[in-house]
């Protein structure tokens, strides 16, 4: 769609990843106007799926649904795409302290204490998870306490051996791409909760990690883009949000729009750097201000073949030094060729972001240590430096440290006059993932279709005819 001088949709989306696409799908059901400005020259977001000189996809942003993601695994199935499951037979690989061992079952090996003490912590914060309700998690019976405490402090207190507390480093470091002390302890609990617990989290067998999808996470979003068709404008950054009598005007480099209402679909941190006419409620400016990107960068090496699986390996490997502590299989369904998808997180994404060639080299060493020589000669590696990405300026998502959550709740997903907030951080399930994004987005629409008086066709009220 060519915007002209201005054009006229009774919403705006700002974002076409995969919660204001799914906002604008709605909409569009309920027989509303829709114009989704996005401001790369593509769609999708956070999922990005590139393919490979030997015709091979690979995810380079979001991989992975599991149980209870129900709405990503319709809408794949929906739009006709395949799922398929995450390899993970043979051995596991963890380095620690220097020494490289192997272990098969969900926990790593430790020593005998080391093995007590990670058991206990597990279960003490599944436990905590329980006491954080899902709907409300400011009405833990310890919500004040627990939100002005990082994560680290509550690791220091209650982990005795250097192992259990390296291994649980690396799983919050896998879930949140940030480091312990950068995370309320109370979001990490609320986090965990939304998902459905820190092992539901951390595993690929009914775990998070469980499922991926032939065709690559993006193409749900490439798909819904082309059923919305020209509603969807792309290269459009949106600079200015102006309220004003009777309706909002979008200012974005592609031209105006005129609308009743605005759903914005993209990350608190990036909702912040738009200009709003009238300014925003303090609230919701600080919080802005107050919700940074977590740090991952995710690298890809290709080989002829997955040496690892014909060595007993399953190819997912936990590490507490190198620039990769977390590794898994990444090769196709087939298993024709193989691939090693590595993460960068937290700190270690924060020193090597920009620096394509250390990455590189970095990510390699990290793949050898694990899997032996055969790991040094890829014959392609890619990676995906998310916080050097300008529309992201970081992922998996918006994090939180001490004291947000408690302060600064509401204004998460409160409107602001005509102004709807959309995103994966403003999901009331599976915050963060695909699935957050999705259920955001529909609650958006939701907030639209009342506020114009108009029916959902997916959702009509209880009672009304159909
Ligand atoms: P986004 O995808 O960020 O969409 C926002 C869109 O808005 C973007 O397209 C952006 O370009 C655009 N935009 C930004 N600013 C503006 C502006 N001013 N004007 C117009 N457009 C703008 N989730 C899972 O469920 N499973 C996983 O395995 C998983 N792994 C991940 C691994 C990585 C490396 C990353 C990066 C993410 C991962 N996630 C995973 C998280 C998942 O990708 C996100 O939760 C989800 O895609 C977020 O969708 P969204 O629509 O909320 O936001």
């Amino acid at each position: 769609m060519d915007l002209g001088s201005m054009a006229r949709a009774r919403v705006a989306v700002v974002g076409a990843g995969l919660s204001g696409l799914m906002a604008a799908r709605r909409l569009t059901a309920a027989g509303v106007s829709v114009v989704v400005l996005e401001a790369r020259e593509r769609v999708g977001g956070r999922t990005l799926t590139h393919t490979t000189a030997r015709g091979e996809r690979v995810d380079l942003g979001a991989q992975w649904i599991g149980p209870t993601q129900d709405r990503v695994a319709k809408l794949a199935g929906d739009l006709g795409l395949r799922t398929f499951d995450q390899h993970h037979a043979g051995k596991k690989v963890l380095s620690l302290g220097g020494t490289v061992t192997t272990y098969k079952s969900s926990i790593p090996s430790l020593s005998l204490i080391g093995a007590v003490d990670l058991g206990i912590t597990i279960q003490r914060i599944e436990s905590l998870v329980k006491e954080v309700p899902a709907d409300d998690p400011l009405k833990a019976r310890k919500a004040a306490e627990w939100d002005g405490m990082t994560v680290e402090t509550w690791q220091r207190r209650n982990i005795q051996t250097r192992g259990a507390r390296a291994l649980l480093d690396t799983a919050v470091r896998a879930v949140f791409a940030a480091e312990p002390s950068e995370l309320s302890l109370l979001f990490f609990l609320y986090y965990l909760r939304q998902g459905g617990g820190l092992m539901r989290l951390t595993e690929i067998q009914n775990g998070a990690q469980q499922t991926r999808l032939v065709e690559g996470f993006q193409e749900i979003s490439k798909r819904l883009a082309a059923e919305l068709g020209e509603r969807v404008v792309l290269g459009a950054p949106v600079r200015t949000i102006r309220q004003e009598e009777g309706g909002c005007v979008v200012v974005s480099q592609r031209g105006e729009v005129r609308c009743e209402r605005v759903i914005v679909a993209i990350p608190p941190a990036l909702s912040g750097r738009i200009e709003y006419e009238p300014e925003l409620p303090a609230a919701r400016d600080q919080l802005t201000q107050r919700m940074p990107m977590g740090s991952v960068i995710k690298c890809v090496a290709f080989y002829d073949a997955p040496f690892w699986r014909t060595a007993g390996y399953s190819g997912e490997a936990l590490g507490d030094s190198g620039a990769v502590k977390l590794v898994f299989d990444d090769s196709p369904e087939d298993g024709a060729h193989g691939a090693l998808v590595g993460f960068i997180m937290g700190k270690d994404a924060r020193a090597l972001t920009g620096k394509p060639e250390a990455r590189r080299k970095a990510a390699i060493d990290s793949f050898v240590k694990y899997f032996g020589p055969s790991a040094a000669s890829p014959v392609d590696y890619i990676d995906q430096d998310w916080p050097a990405e300008r529309w992201s300026r970081g992922c998996y998502a918006g994090i939180m440290g001490p004291g947000v959550l408690s302060a600064y709740s509401s204004a998460l997903r409160d409107p602001v006059g005509r102004v709807h907030w959309a995103g994966t951080e403003t999901a009331r399930v599976w915050v963060g993932y695909m699935e957050g994004a999705l259920e955001a987005g529909e609650r958006a629409a939701g907030e639209v279709l009342a506020a114009l008086g108009q029916r959902s066709a997916l959702n009509p009220p209880s009672g009304a005819e159909q």
